[in-house]
């Protein structure tokens, strides 16, 4: 027997290449800090929060650090869980017309007593690093230059860096929120995919994602994607993230490294990728964490960067 696969591979080179994404933002990363340094000003990006939602406190301190890292002007501002939809409004009104700040983004969820597409509607669409403002949507559909959602974008950019070709590929994208899988499915359009959106109603999801060349999986529902759906040698983009508990120590158990971690942390985050079984039958594949997001942030840098050099052109 040579040992070779039923597409030509031998067993030992059988699993996937990893898409290092910790890797790949940090050369964004850099690439935002050397354009902060031709521009000859810092960028000032404001992240608002409002409430006490940890993940939220988490987040957002982090790209306001990561922004002073890079050179920009980070800063948050934080408000209390009782604050109201005209004050958020107000405040973001205020930032708007601020000309020291060119990014705003405001984190969500936020408080039940505030509307997210009132103030979403509100920013100054110039200054919408997350580009989730209608008008930016709107671009972003007829394939105009715009600020593009930070975890699609940084999918793209995590594609682009395994050399499989984007135009003419068959993409299928499994979920179809407004911040992750129309974005996504958007920005593949515009590279001359052909791409096919899944949700929760469509029929034989396995079906349509063996089709595909490039996967990327923004459903929240941990290992949905099994290594019978994905065809050989495919691109696969992990978006999800979900921490799981001992309930799931049995799902687990085929994949050494995460049952260790599961075992000795109590909880393990994992994707909405089967990630042990389908690295043997894709050709690339981002982990989780590590692969999608440490790209957001790097995006969130990067469009900072853009909307200062667009709105002060
Ligand atoms: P979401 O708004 O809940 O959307 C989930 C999508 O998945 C929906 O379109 C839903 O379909 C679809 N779906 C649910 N069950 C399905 C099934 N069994 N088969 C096929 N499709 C199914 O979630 P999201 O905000 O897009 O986020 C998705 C995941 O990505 C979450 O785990 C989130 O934490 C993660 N995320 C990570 C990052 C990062 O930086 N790493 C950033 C953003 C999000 P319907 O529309 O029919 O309900």
């Amino acid at each position: 027997m040579s040992g070779l696969g039923p597409h030509g591979r031998s067993a030992a080179s059988m699993a996937a290449t990893l898409i290092d994404g910790k890797k790949i933002a940090q050369t964004i990363e850099s690439e935002a800090s050397e354009a902060v340094k031709r521009l000859g000003f810092a960028p000032g990006l404001v992240a608002v929060r409002v409430g006490n939602d940890p993940a939220s406190e988490i987040y957002v301190r982090s790209k306001a650090k990561k922004a002073q890292e890079l050179g920009l002007r980070g800063s948050e501002r934080v408000f209390p869980e009782t604050m109201t939809e005209a004050e958020l409004l107000a405040e973001v009104e205020r930032l708007n017309r601020d000309d020291e700040v060119d990014a705003i983004l405001v984190q969500l969820p936020l408080p039940k007593q505030i509307d997210p597409q009132k103030v979403i509607d509100a920013i100054a669409p110039e200054k919408d690093v997350d580009g989730f403002h209608p008008i930016n949507v709107g671009k972003l559909h007829l394939g105009r230059p715009t600020l593009a959602p930070c975890t699609p974008a940084g999918c793209i950019r995590l594609i682009d860096s395994t050399g499989v070709s984007i135009a003419g590929a068959n993409a299928v994208v499994i979920g179809r929120s407004d911040i992750v899988g129309k974005p996504m499915a958007a920005l593949l359009l515009q590279r001359n995919a052909t791409v096919t959106i899944c949700h929760s109603k469509t029929v034989d999801l396995a079906a349509r994602v063996r089709e595909a060349g490039i996967v990327v999986a923004a459903i929240g529902r941990p290992m949905t994607v099994t290594a019978d759906m994905v065809r050989p040698g495919a691109v696969v983009i992990d978006v999800g993230t979900t921490r799981v508990d001992a309930s799931f120590a049995a799902r687990l158990a085929h994949d050494p490294d995460k049952s260790r971690l599961l075992a000795k942390n109590g909880s393990v985050l994992i994707g909405d990728v089967d990630f042990a079984r389908v690295r043997e039958v894709a050709g690339f594949i981002t982990p989780v964490p590590g692969g999608v997001g440490p790209m957001t942030i790097a995006m969130l840098m990067k469009n900072t960067v853009t909307a200062a050099e667009w709105r002060r052109a």
